[in-house]
């Protein structure tokens, strides 16, 4: 599936699109309604050529038919139910066959494979347990590759890493912040090292991160750390990962159809631009859904990788629509923030952005943080840390920071995804 000619490929993705299409026409009322007022018939759809004369599906969308209207099977068949974490209003929910657990299975599995995750490997399992897609969806990839699974879920970090040295885990699989407080801890801690160690490998997503990080990540767990990206609307993690080439993020296209469009016009963008992604799944049978839009901004790349898969590659995600700041009308994305501290080693790669208006103004607060071996409590002998990095922050994004020095451990870690971003300005208008 990963190496298909293109010419296969959009003959797989052109017969699975028939069918869903057909599937939410008949089996789901928002859908026939949705298209019934686009004027599109399923026998519109006669390859995937034909994707753009289907209606958009919002995350508004999903709220609205809470919890199971969008269900295209009798809920009898329905084997698990997931939700993401809605941290406003309900959750989005997403339930899946007994196939369509196979299928996010196997989504995670070819993620896998890049490392040669297999029988005899423990792969810990940090995302938390529960209705996030994180945990199970990484706990059944494993399984899928004849792996041992160790659920350690998200917290507890003392044990974590009491557990990854005496088990001899071997691929983490967590968020990218949760790695790198993993990695801190174990740094500090006096019981533990990393060189008794046995890991190899890790499976970072579930929020944006950048190269600096992953460059950081590396070397301070000694693995390989590859992307893995996925949405709970399309099933959870698994929708498409990185190969040993570290290159772009492959997609499995045969189950995922991806677009990107101009969030403005909804119209498809040239080749290789950014734009919003948008997904229609090619297999789902629970829940399928046309033409997602996920809010995730990125670029789609579809020359051939050198690792040999044809799978079309995506940039990492910049960030989401709604994670995007207008400060003094620039646009501000919080990876933007942890691109420019990587690439100071004297700082961590965390922040804490607070934005506020404060007579008509905006204002800029940037809280970072010291390795511990550079930071001095006199401040002025922070000033020579805080410069640069102002410089390199104004023109790279072209607003000034207020930047402010935390002592150590001053900007919270965290166990899940990780919040980078106060904006009180919400509150003012
Ligand atoms: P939510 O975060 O909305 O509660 P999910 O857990 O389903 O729900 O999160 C999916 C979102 O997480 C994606 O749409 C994307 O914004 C982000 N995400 C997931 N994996 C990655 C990744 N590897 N890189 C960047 N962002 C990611
Ligand atoms: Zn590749």
């Amino acid at each position: 599936m990963e190496c298909m000619s293109r010419e296969d490929m959009r003959k797989l993705q052109s017969e699975r699109l028939i069918k869903t299409v057909k599937r939410c026409y008949e089996n789901v009322p928002f859908y026939r309604r949705k298209m019934d007022e686009a004027g599109v018939s399923p026998d519109d759809i006669k390859s995937i050529d034909d994707i753009c004369k289907l209606p958009f599906t919002t995350k508004q969308d999903l709220r609205d038919e809470y919890p199971f209207g969008l269900e295209a099977v009798p809920h009898s068949e329905v084997r698990r139910i997931h939700a993401s974490s809605g941290t406003t209003g309900k959750p989005v929910v997403d339930t899946y066959t007994e196939n369509d657990l196979k299928m996010w299975a196997e989504g995670v599995a070819r993620v896998m494979a890049v490392a040669d995750v297999g029988p005899g490997d423990t792969v810990q399992v940090s995302y938390g347990y529960g209705l996030f897609t994180g945990g199970l969806g990484a706990h059944d990839g494993a399984a899928m590759r004849g792996a041992i699974q160790l659920p350690t879920s998200a917290g507890n970090t003392e044990k974590q890493i009491m557990l990854m040295q005496d088990f001899r885990t071997n691929v983490l699989c967590c968020t990218p912040s949760y790695a790198m407080h993993l990695a801190e801890s174990i740094a500090n801690s006096r019981n533990v090292s990393v060189r008794l160690m046995k890991l190899r490998a890790g499976f970072f997503g579930a929020e944006p991160w950048t190269n600096g990080m992953r460059k950081e990540l590396e070397t301070k767990l000694q693995i390989k750390a590859y992307d893995i990206y996925g949405l709970t609307e399309m099933c959870g993690p698994g929708v498409g990962g990185e190969c040993e080439c570290q290159d772009g993020t492959h997609l499995w296209e045969d189950m995922f159809y991806p677009e990107i469009v101009n969030p403005e016009t909804l119209e498809p963008v040239a080749p290789g631009e950014f734009g919003e992604l948008v997904f229609t799944s090619l297999c789902k049978e629970a829940m399928p859904i046309l033409r997602y839009r996920t809010r995730d901004l990125t670029r789609l790349n579809y020359e051939p990788c050198k690792c040999g898969r044809t799978a079309v590659r995506m940039d990492r995600i910049l960030g989401r629509s709604d994670d995007m700041m207008i400060i003094r009308g620039v646009n501000v994305f919080p990876s933007q923030i942890e691109t420019v501290l990587t690439e100071f080693p004297a700082f961590q790669p965390y922040y804490f952005i607070t934005v506020d208006r404060i007579n008509n103004e905006d204002t800029f607060d940037l809280d970072v943080e010291l390795k511990p071996e550079f930071f001095a409590s006199d401040p002025a002998d922070q000033m020579k840390y805080i410069k640069p990095l102002f410089d390199r922050i104004v023109s790279l994004i072209g607003i000034k920071p207020n930047i402010h020095i935390k002592p150590p451990f001053g900007i919270e870690r965290s166990t899940g995804k990780a919040k980078h971003v106060s904006d009180k300005r919400v509150f003012k208008n």
